[in-house]
């Protein structure tokens, strides 16, 4: 099920996302409506808030396969590359941010498992942003400079 994307403005986007206690079937059909959604949306990665559910799940498109990330929680950060960066909520603009190029995150899969993954470039960049989403952080809260739109810039 395509779900309608949470714009800048809704309260959701801007609080603290809640820890999955137990990954059950409602957990596992949100991610799967979290995925179709991003796709449907040619977006690269969505957040559970995005989509009205105020929990800590994040879906990215990983090498064409989407993957969904439980609980992710960054554990280290290293280097820093400034880019322009969009949003599915925050229409309209691109955003100059500097983000870290290379992070170890860990997450659990939808099996309950906890890992640890690497992740740098583009990849990299897609999880701080879509962990920053469940900390009720938007791109306009990092910018460094003036949102342009993406033609402009
Ligand atoms: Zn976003």
């Amino acid at each position: 099920m395509i779900m309608e994307i949470r714009k800048i403005g809704d309260p959701i986007l801007k609080i603290k996302a809640k820890k999955v206690e137990k990954i059950d079937e409602k957990v596992k059909n949100l991610v799967r409506d979290m995925i179709e959604t991003m796709k449907f949306s040619n977006g690269v990665g969505l957040a559970a808030p995005q989509v009205g559910e105020s929990l800590r799940i994040i879906v990215v498109d990983y090498e064409e396969n989407p993957i969904a990330f439980i609980n992710p929680e960054i554990l280290e950060m290293d280097g820093e590359v400034l880019d322009y960066e969009g949003c599915l909520s925050v229409p309209g603009v691109e955003v100059p941010i500097k983000r870290a190029e290379r992070i170890i995150f860990k997450a659990q899969d939808l099996q309950g498992r906890t890992k640890r993954y690497k992740a740098k470039g583009l990849l990299a960049r897609v999880i701080q942003h879509e962990v920053d989403h469940l900390e009720g952080i938007l791109i306009l809260d990092r910018a460094v400079g003036e949102p342009t739109p993406p033609e402009e810039k």
